[in-house]
């Protein structure tokens, strides 16, 4: 693809606009349908969305809520972690990960990630105490974790799995989706993420009778039967409207995974052989992981990347550091006293680069040759 280079354009990091100009008219038709009923809260649209995002990752039962981070806490609540009791994170994941740990009463643990930015399983078997109850993996960028060995120290353990699942709607390993492990999981709906609605939202997962009887409770002020009180609840439940938007979006949502996957083997076969930069792991590269490249998260030495991010803003291309360029342990505010030096390291060297629907080849292929002119190749 010939791109002309002194030409400029704009690719922002992320186009917000696109995520409602891209089915405007549906989007349209589906307010004026839902809005015109009434069917605001706890409706027929949420059953379905529940029904059909449970379907779509091969669980047994889906729950709307108010957002991820909500839902992360309601599957601890629900599984009976509490105060007393340690959960193991990697420290690169947002920090809605350990708050939701921090806001069940249980400690949160964080860890090192590995080469591959997902939590390093050496770390976790190094982190068990006898307090530690669960482990709750950030299935981060899109990617999935190495599930059998995570899955063997749950195993070997006793221990529960939660997985915060936020960043990978759809991807698998070997076969089975991410937030399907364990005894429930959470995504997001924000914006920004492969299925984002028009504001907060977000699902809880789960195979459990017993965790789907819980968490319908927490959403819901803890009300089993109109107006009987069963527990102490809290309110978030996922708007109808948005169930219905996001329903509508599920529909399209395998399409834009094959558009993601088909960006990052762009990216790859055009950065692939450039040895100053570190790519995520390829499209095709492991035949166990197939995965949705919610971001695309690479690595240069700490001392350029501020550069290169410069001067690719120069050229209209949006890059951004994830989490504002620290792992959750390194927020002082939290009162986390860890060293993690790889994750550190890691947090100096990473940045994103643009990886969305709006983006057209053309777009991919300019930050490309921007970013080999950057290194001279
Ligand atoms: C977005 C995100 C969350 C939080 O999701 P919300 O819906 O905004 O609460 C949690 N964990 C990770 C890894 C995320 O990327």
């Amino acid at each position: 693809m010939q791109i002309d280079l002194m030409k400029s354009r704009k690719v922002p990091f992320f186009n917000y606009p696109h995520v409602y100009k891209q089915y405007e008219e549906d989007f349209l038709r589906i307010f004026k349908d839902v809005v015109g009923r009434g069917a605001y809260i706890l409706q027929q649209e949420g059953r379905d969305f529940e029904e059909n995002i449970a379907k779509f990752i091969g669980a047994k039962y889906g729950l709307g809520v108010g957002n991820c981070t909500d839902g992360l806490y309601f599957a601890l609540r629900a599984a009976g972690i509490g105060k007393g009791d340690e959960v193991i994170f990697s420290s690169h994941t947002f920090v809605a990960t350990a708050s939701a740990i921090h806001h069940s009463g249980a400690t949160p643990i964080p860890v090192e990630c590995g080469e591959d930015h997902l939590i390093d399983p050496k770390a976790i078997e190094a982190a068990i105490t006898p307090r530690t109850r669960a482990i709750m993996p950030t299935q981060l960028n899109g990617h999935v974790c190495d599930m059998d060995a995570i899955m063997e120290i749950v195993n070997k353990h006793g221990l529960l799995l939660i997985e915060d699942a936020a960043q990978s709607l759809g991807a698998k390993y070997k076969g089975k989706a991410a937030g399907t492990f364990g005894a429930a999981s959470a995504f997001s709906f924000y914006p920004a993420k492969v299925v984002g609605c028009f504001g907060d939202g977000g699902a809880v997962v789960t195979n459990d009778d017993k965790m789907q009887e819980e968490i319908a409770l927490l959403r819901d002020h803890g009300r089993a039967k109109i107006g009987e009180v069963v527990k102490w609840g809290m309110n978030s439940r996922l708007d109808n409207l948005h169930a219905a938007i996001l329903d509508f979006k599920l529909t399209h949502y395998p399409a834009d995974i094959e558009r993601r996957r088909a960006i990052a083997t762009q990216y790859q076969n055009g950065l692939g052989d450039i040895a100053e930069i570190k790519l995520p792991r390829a499209p095709d590269a492991d035949v166990n992981r197939f995965e949705i490249y919610q971001n695309y998260e690479v690595e240069v030495d700490a001392t350029i990347r501020e550069k290169l991010r410069i001067t690719l803003g120069e050229k209209g291309i949006g890059t951004i550091l994830q989490w504002g360029g620290k792992a959750v342990h390194e927020y002082k505010g939290l009162g986390l006293k860890y060293n993690l030096p790889f994750t550190e390291q890691l947090m100096k060297r990473s940045f994103l680069l643009p990886l969305h629907t709006a983006l057209t080849d053309e777009d991919v292929a300019y930050i490309i040759e921007n970013i080999r002119s950057f290194f001279g190749s």
